[in-house]
């Protein structure tokens, strides 16, 4: 199953792909993660990226789409995938269509998670990310066991990270641009009939997962 993730910044589809990830056994591909492990290893793509995550610009699409094209291609994605972050823009919607379809490929539902601007600024403002496994806490509303590290027993001794996008003004930068240019791929899988939406506002993590599961549960039904 070939699920894409959408919505806004900080509206916990990390937290989500992850959960269906684990549910469905298949590979969450997060853009995000991809070009921080990118500038983390000092690559040439690091080296590219690196200004425009830092600025809360988007990755020029004709990069971003061959590096999905290039990941959703290896072993681990026979049986699928789960897209966190992919595509963020029409142009990236439309070349991606335009691999699968070459590729006699789909993609099975476009979830769609919404919250307001505001619960957004509050929730990305206390995010907190592992740099060694990628776990995601919430200094309000999950936070680890211990200030500051993380709770996998894998990471000992590594230490809780802020992201420099997760800055109040570099979050209104990426607001701005998810309304301008992220939005309307809402349309573009709307019109295909895949698009589900989630109000994640004021529900737990696991609340917004059970309406996932229910969104897969009902497309695994119609299909047989
Ligand atoms: P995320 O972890 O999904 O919030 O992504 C962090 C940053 O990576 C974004 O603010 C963009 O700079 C870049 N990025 C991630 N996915 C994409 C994409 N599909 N297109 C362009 N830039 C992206």
């Amino acid at each position: 199953m070939q699920i894409i993730l959408m919505g806004n910044v900080g509206v916990g589809k990390g937290t989500q792909a992850q959960r269906i990830s684990a549910a469905y056994s298949i590979p969450h591909i997060s853009t995000g993660h991809i070009f921080r492990n990118h500038i983390r290893g000092n690559t040439d793509i690091g080296k590219e990226v690196r200004g425009y995550i830092e600025a809360g610009q988007l990755v020029p699409d004709e990069l971003t789409c061959r590096i999905v094209a290039d990941r959703t291609l290896e072993a681990d994605c026979t049986g699928g995938y789960i897209l966190d972050g992919f595509p963020r823009s029409v142009p990236q919607a439309e070349e991606f269509e335009r691999v699968l379809g070459a590729r006699e490929a789909n993609i099975d539902l476009a979830i769609n998670l919404e919250l307001p601007d505001d619960e957004i600024i509050e929730r990305l403002t206390a995010r907190r990310s592992c740099p060694t496994c990628g776990a995601i806490y919430n200094l309000r509303s999950n936070p680890p066991a211990q200030d500051g590290q993380c709770d996998n027993a894998d990471c000992v001794g590594g230490r809780l990270i802020q992201r420099k996008d997760d800055t109040v003004e570099t979050i209104r930068k990426r607001l701005d641009i998810y309304y301008d240019t992220t939005k309307p791929i809402l349309a573009f899988y709307g019109e295909r009939g895949i698009l589900r939406t989630v109000d994640a506002a004021g529900q737990s993590p696991d609340g917004v997962f059970a309406k996932i599961e229910a969104f897969v549960s009902q497309y695994n039904t119609v299909r047989g």
